[in-house]
């Protein structure tokens, strides 16, 4: 495999901008990053000049229900082809997220990432399974079908099988349900990441499970008490907490725009985590799709449940949402593609990808000032954009 040297008016290092800067690829691997005028790649590399853009590392979805009508929890094996699609988000690394449902939709989910991708795949990685339920609140289930929720208990044998090596990331879980705080300690301790969420927890239950070793706040504010200013409940104990990264949809729908500043204030730069919750309606005509076995709706701009009108996921882009967190909190481009690259990294402790830094996976995107994907490269190869 050849090599590839992309240049770009400002490439995003972990700690600062580098302008007029150059990524040399080898390998599928970052070889080297310095300024365009030193790195000189050899003569059978492929150039690609990115004059006005900016260069990052690709964006990580970590709470993704499924796209293209597909809905994860019911057709696992779509991942790859939704994932073969979201480069054109500047999306390079993904979690596919199952909603609370059977055991089987997760054991699918599990035997599909297990069995690795088809042959010759293009897109986006899935860096494991998000398991959102069954362990959450019957007060705060939102669109989750109530008829599957349940007790955590590790003894579960459905739970038992969970870990980092098995496949599972992320777990969301309501930490004032009996069980919740021995079953946060056994899934930490197997490397699953846990998240405090769907839940009617008040500040003390939250803080149990952030000392207990959850360390992500499913969508802030969504399926959860309101952030008092007595009670500040599971949303403030979040951002109160700097050992706590918080998950926001920003699309203007799920969040006021006025509490998205206030909360990134709060958390500030490396503790907001941008997830667009899509679901088969993402890229969609406006219509009716599933999630989790329930209807969902589509229409101009939301996706609700058929039966209450409820919000339900979203048809929300990764880059869409970038712009307009961009919009509402008036962070620079720099700070708000941590929020969806540098920020996950940590929260998953990804080792390999996630940053632009020497011996990485070279997975990245270009954008415009504006947050427009121009180019999108996995692994160093370009696919999606005009150098494909
Ligand atoms: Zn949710």
């Amino acid at each position: 495999m050849s090599s590839i040297l992309i240049t770009a008016d400002m490439v995003l290092l972990p700690n600062r901008v580098m302008t007029r800067g150059a990524v040399l690829v080898a390998h599928g691997l970052i070889s080297d990053i310095g300024d365009a005028e030193s790195i000189k790649g050899g003569p059978d590399t492929r150039r690609i000049d990115g004059s006005g853009l900016i260069l990052s590392a690709g964006l990580i979805d970590i709470q993704i229900n499924g796209g293209f009508g597909h809905d994860f929890t019911h057709q696992a094996g779509a991942i790859w082809e939704v994932g073969a699609r979201l480069p054109e988000f500047g999306v390079t690394g993904f979690v596919p997220t199952i909603v609370t449902s059977d055991m089987t939709a997760r054991e699918h989910l599990r035997s599909v990432l297990a069995a690795g991708p088809p042959q010759g795949y293009r897109g986006a990685t899935p860096l494991g399974a998000h398991f959102e339920g069954p362990f959450i609140s019957p007060q705060a289930s939102g669109a989750h079908d109530p008829a599957y929720l349940r007790v955590p208990s590790d003894a579960d044998p459905d739970v038992a099988r969970w870990s980092a090596e098995t496949g599972v990331r992320m777990v969301t879980l309501a930490p004032e349900l009996d069980g919740a705080i021995e079953l946060i300690n056994a899934l930490t301790s197997r490397g699953v990441v846990v998240s405090a969420g769907h839940s009617a927890a008040d500040r003390d239950q939250a803080a149990a499970a952030f000392e207990a070793g959850a360390t992500y706040a499913t969508h802030l504010f969504n399926a959860m008490p309101p952030l008092g200013h007595r009670e500040p409940g599971l949303a403030g104990a979040a951002l109160a907490d700097p050992r706590v990264t918080v998950g926001l949809i920003a699309d203007g729908l799920h969040v006021h725009p006025d509490v998205v500043r206030v909360a990134a204030h709060a958390a500030g730069r490396d503790r907001v985590s941008l997830v667009t919750d899509a679901t088969a309606a993402l890229g969609m005509e406006a219509g009716r799709y599933v999630l989790g076995g329930r209807d969902v709706i589509l229409d101009r701009d939301s996706v609700r449940l058929g039966d209450d009108g409820r919000l339900a996921g979203s048809a929300l882009t990764a880059d869409e949402a970038l712009r307009s967190f961009v919009s509402m909190t008036n962070w620079t481009a720099t700070d708000a593609l941590a929020t969806m690259t540098s920020t996950p990294q940590r929260l998953l402790g990804l080792t390999d990808r996630g940053t632009l830094r020497v011996g990485l996976r070279a997975d990245m995107s270009l954008f415009t000032p504006e947050m427009s994907v121009v180019a999108t490269f996995i692994g160093g190869q370009p696919v999606h954009g005009p150098w494909r």
